[in-house]
């Protein structure tokens, strides 16, 4: 045997005695249960979009702590109506919840401005002032007082401006007119004359139909398109300036999320952050998409709102946001303050540019389609 294969083989035969010693060893045992958490979400169970996002930061968690959490989401109704997520979450029912926080201004009007607001910020500009410009710090205290821990945790991006049955010209169009919009959209509709209706979206459809509404907003193409509105109500209205940016929210119990490890407690966090862009990213490749499917084939008339409209919607919007905070307790107003005070920075610098840049590029010159 020559020298070179000798160390080889006593190299190898070492190798195998260390494993075979190795395995003589009793495995460790595992002393971390399982922590298993529900989340309840305001959602029809298997929504696209909202719905599937809550349940791919569920499975994210899961994956991430290689098992050391395992969440069970439910869609609304199933353990709480959808409206009371955020009720559960806070009192144990639930550990976890997905949902808006602009659906609970009766437990502050501040609640609004961490989803959207008429003519506040869009997905880009909202994600800048929470994360970065100092609302979270904002959010955190007021749903401290809860008992909840929130999150970003997802946004449908500009919503349309919704479907109305006759085509609005001006701004005395919406006098008389009965018209689904929640929240303060809703708000500043009615300072325009309209008869605001507040209907789930389930039973939204069927009010369309039998002409008890003239029109409903909803979300956007990705989910309008299922809805079938278009077949009652076929002038598709664009920008929805009443939600120009809907984040969602992951909210945890806040006992429960402090008594986690930091390193899930970490994991819980960058899950969200991760579901909050990838959600963004779902919303915004699909609706064109679906857009592209309700004009084609559909017959679906997409229209702008003229500017005299926008203009008014504007104005309605400006005093509605007044109103919030001149009639808001001090917490109301400090977050809205400092939302308004983002808004003008935020702004300023959208204007010069995505602003700018999508100006741009609409402008009449020659590049290839793809096509
Ligand atoms: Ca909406």
């Amino acid at each position: 045997m020559k020298r070179r294969d000798f160390i080889k083989g006593a190299t190898v035969a070492g190798a195998g005695a260390a494993i075979a010693a190795a395995s003589s060893f009793p495995k460790p045992a595992i002393a971390q249960d399982v922590i298993e958490w529900r989340m309840v979400t305001s959602w029809p169970k298997g929504l696209p979009g909202v719905f599937t996002g809550a349940e791919r930061v569920a499975r994210r968690i899961e994956s991430a702590s290689n098992g050391r959490m395992k969440i069970t989401v439910y869609g609304a109704g199933e353990v709480v109506p959808g409206l009371q997520v955020f009720d559960a979450v806070s009192n144990g029912t639930a550990e976890m919840g997905h949902d808006a926080a602009y659906y609970h201004t009766g437990k502050s009007k501040g609640a609004a401005f961490f989803t959207t607001v008429p003519y506040g910020l869009t997905q880009v500009e909202h994600n800048a002032w929470v994360q970065i410009g100092g609302g979270q710090a904002l959010w955190d205290e007021l749903y401290g007082q809860f008992n909840l821990k929130p999150f970003l945790c997802g946004n449908t991006g500009v919503q349309m401006g919704g479907w109305f049955r006759n085509e609005i010209k001006d701004a005395e169009d919406f006098k008389g007119l009965k018209f689904r919009m929640p929240g303060m959209g809703g708000e500043v509709l009615k300072k325009l004359g309209a008869t605001v209706v507040l209907l789930p979206g389930g039973e939204t459809f069927a009010a369309l139909q039998s002409g008890a509404i003239d029109g409903t907003e909803w979300i956007g193409p990705y989910n309008d398109l299922s809805m079938g509105f278009y077949k009652v109500a076929p002038n598709y209205y664009w920008p929805g300036i009443h939600e120009p940016g809907a984040s969602l929210q992951l909210t945890i119990n806040k006992e429960k999320f402090e008594a986690l490890p930091k390193d899930l407690q970490d994991i819980v966090a960058a899950a969200a952050g991760e579901e909050n862009q990838m959600m963004a990213s779902e919303y915004f490749e699909r609706s064109g998409a679906a857009l592209e499917t309700l004009v084609r084939d559909h017959g679906v008339k997409l229209r702008q709102f003229p500017r005299s409209v926008l203009i008014a919607l504007g104005n309605a919007s400006g005093e509605v946001i007044q109103e919030a905070l001149d009639s808001g307790d001090p917490m109301t107003q400090k977050i809205i303050t400092h939302f308004l005070k983002a808004r003008t920075n935020l702004v300023r610098w959208t204007r010069v540019s995505d602003q700018g840049f999508a100006n741009a590029r609409l402008l009449d010159f020659k590049y290839p389609t793809g096509a």
